[in-house]
């Protein structure tokens, strides 16, 4: 008997990125800051984003939540810095894409997060996968929505 696909799965991002998630905690000088949450898992997450000359020149995650929630939040900080705001929207919606269908059209723009792509086996867990990438989204998007 081997693994099972969560296991596996769970074991292939746990690794580095939940146990040592890069980009964890507070910024000094955050330009936007939201709080989202996952109420399906108990997920919460403080996404703060420091966005300078057109650019997320910082960001960094806070909360508590499953690993999979955890992971999320340190791949999509690690991709998202150096991007412009209009860029990270784009990286939003095809992640989504990624972990819903399984398969997106760029799916090396994504990097390291791509890494959580076999989420869109296990339905229930997307949202758990895609909340820290919905919170920059709507940090970016200036609180067009509420939580
Ligand atoms: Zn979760």
């Amino acid at each position: 008997m081997g693994l099972t696909r969560l296991d596996q799965l769970y074991r292939q991002v746990i690794l580095d990125e939940a146990y040592h998630p890069r980009h964890h905690g507070k910024l000094a000088k955050p330009t936007h800051e939201i709080t989202v949450r996952n109420p399906s898992c108990g997920d919460v997450l403080t996404l703060q984003l420091q966005v300078s000359d057109g650019k997320v020149v910082d960001a960094a995650f806070a909360g508590s939540g499953c690993t999979i929630s955890q992971a999320s939040g340190s791949l999509m900080t690690d991709r998202i810095i150096g991007e412009t705001p209009q860029s990270v929207l784009d990286l939003v919606g095809q992640f989504s894409e990624l972990v819903i269908e399984g398969e997106v059209a760029d799916e090396d723009a994504l990097g390291d997060a791509a890494i959580l792509k076999g989420v869109h086996q296990f339905p229930a867990r997307v949202k758990c996968a895609t909340l820290a990438w919905k919170a920059a989204a709507q940090a970016l998007t200036k609180g067009a929505e509420h939580d």
